[in-house]
């Protein structure tokens, strides 16, 4: 099974992707994650990533999507994968379509993280990332909203759009995912 997390920054995708990848045996992979790696390790990608990311900015289309079908070609994805934080943008979720595809596989399920934007930034103003600094905050809300939520429609008309309420306790959000996610893998409906 394929599962995209999305959702706004500060909406706990990290978090629950941790919890998910453990309960359902999938592969968790942050393209956030990806490039901090990049990053840690002075690569010629890690430094380009860095100059978007310190902006609250999307790093380039090809360069995430290059990163990612590398990513997806490594042995341990066969299983599944829990994509957090990517797609990010209409040109992403169509490379991430075709991706899939050419493993005769599609993208299962997206599950929304609602939360409120003041919940957003509370939880942001907290976590004391490098680029969690107000300005670069508002600048990535900003990006969210602009680039990456037109997806909630893209997902919509697809049908994998999966909403799920991003605010409670981390156990109780995870139950709630795990309960969606399961339907979608085992569809035969309950008895009457
Ligand atoms: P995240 O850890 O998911 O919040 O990502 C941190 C930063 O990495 C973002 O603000 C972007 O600069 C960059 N980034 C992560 N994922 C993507 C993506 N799918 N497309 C473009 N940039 C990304």
């Amino acid at each position: 099974m394929n599962v995209v997390l999305l959702g706004p920054p500060g909406s706990g995708k990290g978090t629950q992707a941790d919890y998910i990848q453990r309960k359902l045996g999938l592969i968790h992979i942050s393209t956030g994650d990806l490039f901090r790696k990049h990053l840690g390790e002075g690569t010629e990608l890690g430094s380009l990533a860095r100059t978007f990311m310190d902006r609250g900015e999307l790093v380039p289309d090809q360069v995430t999507v290059d990163m990612v079908r590398e990513r997806l070609q490594e042995d341990d994805v066969l299983r599944g994968v829990l994509l957090d934080g990517f797609p990010r943008t209409v040109a992403q979720a169509d490379a991430l379509a075709d991706l899939v595809a050419e493993r005769s596989e599609q993208v299962d399920a997206v599950v929304l993280l609602e939360v409120d934007e003041d919940v957003l930034v509370d939880r942001l103003a907290g976590r004391g990332r490098a680029d969690d600094n107000p300005e670069t905050v508002r600048a990535r809300l900003e990006v969210y909203r602009e680039q990456t939520e037109p997806l909630v429609d893209y997902y919509s008309v697809r049908g994998t759009l999966r909403r799920v309420d991003g605010v409670g306790e981390i156990d109780e959000i995870c139950n709630r995912i795990v309960e969606v996610l399961r339907a979608i893998d085992d569809p035969s409906p309950s008895p009457c």
